[in-house]
């Protein structure tokens, strides 16, 4: 008998009737004989519409409130699926993530798992019991609840798939796996049928939605391969895993895409040590990202900065690097919100030479203007118009040949 990790998306719990359809999954699973642990996220948009309570309530929600109303949404779903089981007469409990022994540091509304004691899980099991864990929750040692940022259930199903050891951490989401590229910018983008933990984890960062990167780091860290596949159909799926890949002969594994990139530029900053430290260090402290950085060659003793914040940081940034432009007189700050970046990513461009040269002549060949590039191990990212992405991320899904299957 195996012991089986399953997590199932928002989307695929999306209402009454899917979660009932999910219980038909989890009840066949459990008939083969499995014990099975279940993770699960909140139905569809809940936990959208529980921020957007708490915002026309107070336009700045205290943390720890916030926290404990976003997990409620995991609970609607881990209590009616478990409902739903026994009513297929499969004895099931659900486990908040305090009772699943999920705990976290105290960094409210982004909480890190510090530890997982699957105590509680494991006497359920051999109890006989299915265990439905509410996912993207935990506890802190003072027994104040957290949550795990956006997206964190993909984090509670490693982290407990680490602490449980199944062969591989289920993941069911409302996609066929891993994709080539964005399958809505690209038709014929195909699954990949595996992806290793380094090219997941970089695929993740540069905009590819599927998994949470948190997760694939701690997937990565603890070794646990991870089985993405469709909750609505039987496809193959795609396994995420840190051993030989069968689709050794493309260098290039996918084509991410990010939309959520502004460039933020500063002018005749002065050429002088210490600069770059006093532009971004206020940035740091701020909890603000930056991503892509670019300096020109400096001219009679200046140069231009540019780097690239999500559009939601746009505004801070601005405020802290006026300020300081003020302080050392650089030029003019200004912003650029209609950007994008397309990224090539793929183990096989380690110390192959050629790769970036391919990248912008497919670019060129589109007609697409490069207006940052910066590369990093095993990938290669442009920043483009946001206008132009769908093209670049079609131009070079062909350049590299990803619509070719590995049949
Ligand atoms: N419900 C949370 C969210 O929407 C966590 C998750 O779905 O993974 O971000
Ligand atoms: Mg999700």
């Amino acid at each position: 008998m195996a012991l089986r990790v399953q997590k199932y998306g928002g989307s695929s719990v999306g209402s009454v009737e899917r979660v009932t359809a999910v219980a038909d999954r989890v009840a066949a699973a459990r008939e083969q004989g499995d014990d099975i642990v279940v993770v699960v996220s909140a139905m569809g948009s809940t936990t959208d519409e529980l921020i957007s309570l708490s915002r026309q309530v107070t336009p700045n929600p205290d943390p720890r409130e916030l926290d404990t109303l976003l997990s409620t949404g995991e609970l609607v779903t881990s209590t009616l699926l478990a409902m739903a089981l026994r009513e297929r007469n499969h004895p099931a409990v659900s486990l908040s993530g305090l009772q699943a022994g999920i705990r976290t540091d105290s960094d409210f509304t982004r909480a890190r798992i510090t530890e997982v004691e699957p105590h509680r899980a494991l006497d359920e099991i051999s109890r006989g019991n299915i265990v439905i864990v509410a996912g993207f929750q935990g506890t802190t040692d003072a027994m104040e609840t957290t949550t795990l940022g956006r997206g964190g259930s993909d984090t509670t199903a490693v982290a407990l798939a680490a602490a449980l050891r199944p062969e591989a951490c289920e993941i069911f989401t409302d996609v066929d796996g891993i994709y080539t590229a964005d399958p809505r910018l690209v038709p014929n983008a195909r699954p990949l049928v595996d992806i290793s933990y380094e090219e997941m984890l970089e695929m993740a960062s540069e905009g590819a939605r599927v998994m949470h990167h948190r997760a694939v780091e701690l997937a990565w860290v603890y070794d646990v391969p991870i089985h993405v596949s469709s909750t609505f159909t039987y496809g193959r799926g795609t396994r995420i895993h840190g051993g030989p890949l069968m689709e050794i002969r493309n260098k290039v594994r996918g084509i991410a895409h990010e939309t959520d990139v502004a460039r933020v530029t500063v002018r005749r900053v002065p050429d002088q040590p210490g600069i770059a430290a006093d532009l971004f260090s206020p940035l740091a402290d701020a909890g603000i990202s930056v991503d892509i950085i670019v300096q020109n060659v400096g001219e009679d003793g200046h140069s231009d900065v540019s780097f690239t914040v999500a559009n939601g940081d746009v505004e801070a940034t601005l405020e802290h690097v006026r300020t300081v432009a003020t302080t050392f007189k650089a030029g003019e700050v200004t912003a650029d919100r209609q950007l994008a970046k397309v990224s090539v990513v793929g183990a096989g461009l380690q110390n192959s030479p050629g790769y970036a040269a391919r990248t912008f002549q497919a670019l060129s060949g589109a007609g697409i203007n490069i207006e940052m590039i910066t590369t990093a191990e095993i990938s290669i990212t442009c920043v483009v118009r946001e206008s132009a992405v769908e093209e670049a991320t079609r131009a070079l899904h062909s350049a590299f040949d990803l619509e070719e299957t590995d049949g």
